[in-house]
């Protein structure tokens, strides 16, 4: 069918349309059963119409480029009707997360310690571990999402697959701060955006990244958008404060090498951020 068609391409060469895919890693990995179906499922009910290439592989998630279908509703987010009752075309990023053990060792101490997920986190099971991380990250997205901080809007989750708003246009990702070439001025800007973020993820939200970086930021219409909040913990997790001193740091460290910034000392921003 023309939906197993669509399943195969991303499976095989990927699209060469798009700036930023990927292409390679789509030919060398290949989909288990279980996130083929889920895929399958929404292009089938026509919640998705096209997956059209990767746009990250990593070792803990594939992202992949998406269109939204004519039943495009997610649960989180509903799509908005234009004046004539059609559905805009959308863009989504899918994050896929991989079921393998081995990168679950070491997110321990971030559950760990967090009354979100004292119950239902079966350190044993793979699959159902990649699943209390998807869930995680949308709602981490969901609160920030509502609180107003510069991230995806989250559309739905189904298992281990998360659909979300593509940060691009037309099918060209936003870069992230480490590759988006900023100029000096830009590049001040997007400084004091990381501050900001992370101050509004603590203060509005009551959660640290965990793990923000240049690579975890996105430069999108010439803001800063934060994205991987999986391992995102409530600020009163033990281990909370830890974690956003490295955050500031990896902010600092980056601007200051490759921004020429000077930048304000760790202990300064700590106190601005809380
Ligand atoms: P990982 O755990 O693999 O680091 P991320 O959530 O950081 O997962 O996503 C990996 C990459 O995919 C990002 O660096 C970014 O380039 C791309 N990406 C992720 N989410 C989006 C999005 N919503 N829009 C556009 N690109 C995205
Ligand atoms: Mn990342």
């Amino acid at each position: 069918s023309n939906n197993v068609a669509k399943m195969e391409k991303i499976e095989s060469t990927g699209s060469t349309k798009y700036q930023g895919r990927d292409d390679r890693a789509t030919s060398e990995q290949v989909l288990d059963p279980r996130t083929r179906l889920i895929l399958f499922k929404l292009l089938s009910t026509g919640f998705l119409s096209k997956i059209d290439g990767c746009l990250s592989t990593g070792k803990e998630a594939n992202v992949y480029y998406a269109l939204s279908g004519s039943n495009s509703t997610g649960d989180v987010a509903p799509l908005t009707e234009n004046e004539d009752g059609e559905v805009t075309i959308k863009e989504y990023a899918i994050k896929v997360y991989k079921t393998s053990i081995l990168v679950f060792k070491d997110r321990d101490k971030y559950v760990t310690g967090e009354h979100r997920w004292r119950n239902g986190y079966c350190k044993s099971n793979p699959r159902k571990m990649v699943k209390v991380w998807a869930e995680k990250e949308l709602r981490n997205y969901k609160r920030l999402w509502e609180r107003g901080v510069k991230c995806p809007r989250p559309v739905m989750l189904k298992n281990h697959v998360l659909v979300m708003e593509f940060l691009g246009s037309s099918g060209w990702p936003s870069p992230r701060i480490k590759d988006a070439k900023l100029n000096p001025k830009r590049m001040r800007e997007a400084y004091v955006q990381c501050m900001l973020i992370l101050r509004h993820m603590f203060q509005r939200a009551n959660l640290v990244h965990g793990d923000f970086s240049e690579y975890n930021a996105l430069w999108h219409n010439n803001q800063v958008y934060v994205i991987d909040v999986s391992q995102s913990v409530e600020s009163d997790h033990p281990s909370a404060l830890d974690f956003l001193r490295k955050d500031i740091s990896n902010v600092n460290d980056f601007f200051r090498k490759y921004g020429k910034l000077d930048v304000m000392s760790t202990r300064q921003l700590f106190e601005f951020v809380t």
